[in-house]
């Protein structure tokens, strides 16, 4: 077992000494959990193999589901790409940095393991002091995955980070929690039109002022389980963002969607089952059930984003055994967060009518 360094920063400001120590553990390929704006990564020196092998045995994470490539400067995309389009560069000055992921043609000079042997490689610049400031003084691309056991919900405190990974881990340099608290918007430039892999903190809407045509991968809005053969971006296969709760998600129109939560709710409750509701500003005073959390007001899905992997990990605190669910509107960061909803409920979705 490791000994796992808790690094405490402030998260503007970051004191260059304790993201020294970080970064020396980085170049002498130890992992670092640091914040960025999305949630915690777990760093690796991008380039290093048997630096990123570790990475995916600490997260127990499939050796198929690459990490994202974090970068500082776009001079760095160039020796990690092997073809930077046109589209990619609008898209860079527009967006980075900040909470978009762009997949490129590798270069070969990328270790195989990171990739996960495929073809292609996910870049972004975090824009967060602490994540910038650890890959400016690692003096490397880092390669971060999000820094949970894989499957769990994503970290958006060191707190988390630690309940996950203490003693597997070297250090976790701690910024507080994190600002927009679902990942980065993953898009792929290697077809046309372009195609979210996966929605995050860069709305669709936003891409598609800069871009125009934009289109969203099935799996992206998809309700249901679907075939392997479909995946392009292998993270979309592994289960993911699950609490150790059972979930259910009501989707529908509100005063329906209230109605279905409440019925779900007695019903397991009269069976004896721990139930928790995952509700909203709006509607919680509707439930009676003993664990009622509310992720924000409907009208904010910023903070509702912000809110969800936090108030998911909160649940299994409680000992939950069931969690209800209630939908919110897919546009904005609402697509994320029901995408990340759908998936913690191995699509277990209610239409409320
Ligand atoms: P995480 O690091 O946990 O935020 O997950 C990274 C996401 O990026 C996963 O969904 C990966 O499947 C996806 N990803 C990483 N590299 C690639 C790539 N080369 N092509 C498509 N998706 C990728
Ligand atoms: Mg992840």
């Amino acid at each position: 077992m490791k000994q796992t360094l808790w690094l405490k920063v402030n998260s503007r400001k970051p004191d260059i000494e304790k993201v020294q120590v970080a970064a020396d553990i980085i170049r002498k390929g130890g992992l670092v959990a640091f914040p960025t704006e999305t949630v915690y990564g777990l760093g690796a020196d991008a380039l290093n193999y048997e630096a990123v092998l570790e990475l995916f045995e600490a997260k127990e994470r499939p050796l198929d589901n690459p990490p994202i490539v974090h970068v500082e400067n776009i001079s760095d995309v160039h020796k990690l790409a092997d073809q930077v389009p046109p589209k990619a560069n609008r898209l860079m000055k527009e967006f980075w940095p900040g909470p978009l992921t762009l997949v490129f043609k590798r270069s070969e000079r990328v270790p195989s393991v990171t990739v996960a042997g495929l073809e292609t490689i996910a870049i972004r610049m975090p824009q967060h002091a602490v994540a910038l400031a650890l890959i400016e003084e690692s003096n490397c691309p880092i390669a971060a995955p999000s820094a949970n056991l894989a499957g769990r919900p994503s970290p958006t405190s060191a707190k988390h980070v630690f309940d996950d990974l203490n003693g597997r881990i070297d250090a976790i340099l701690d910024g507080g929690s994190t600002r927009i608290g679902v990942e980065s918007t993953v898009l792929d430039l290697s077809v046309n039109p372009p195609q979210v892999l996966r929605p995050g903190g860069t709305p669709l809407e936003a891409l598609r002022k800069v871009l125009g045509d934009v289109k969203l991968h099935p799996f992206v809005i998809a309700e249901k389980e679907l075939p392997m053969e479909k995946v392009r971006s292998p993270g979309m296969k592994h289960k993911h963002y699950a609490p150790n709760a059972e979930v259910i998600v009501v989707e529908g129109a509100i005063s329906a969607v209230i109605a279905k939560v409440k019925d779900l709710a007695e019903a397991y409750r009269l069976k004896g089952v721990k139930v928790g509701v995952l509700a909203t500003d709006e509607t919680m005073a509707n439930y009676q059930v003993a664990i009622v959390r509310s992720l924000g007001s409907r009208y904010n899905l910023a903070v509702i984003a912000q809110n969800l992997f936090k108030l998911l990990r909160e649940f299994d605190a409680e000992g939950t055994h069931v969690v209800i669910a209630e939908g919110v509107p897919t546009e904005g960061l609402g697509l994320a967060v029901m995408n990340r909803l759908r998936k913690a409920s191995g699509y277990n979705i209610v239409k409320a009518e």
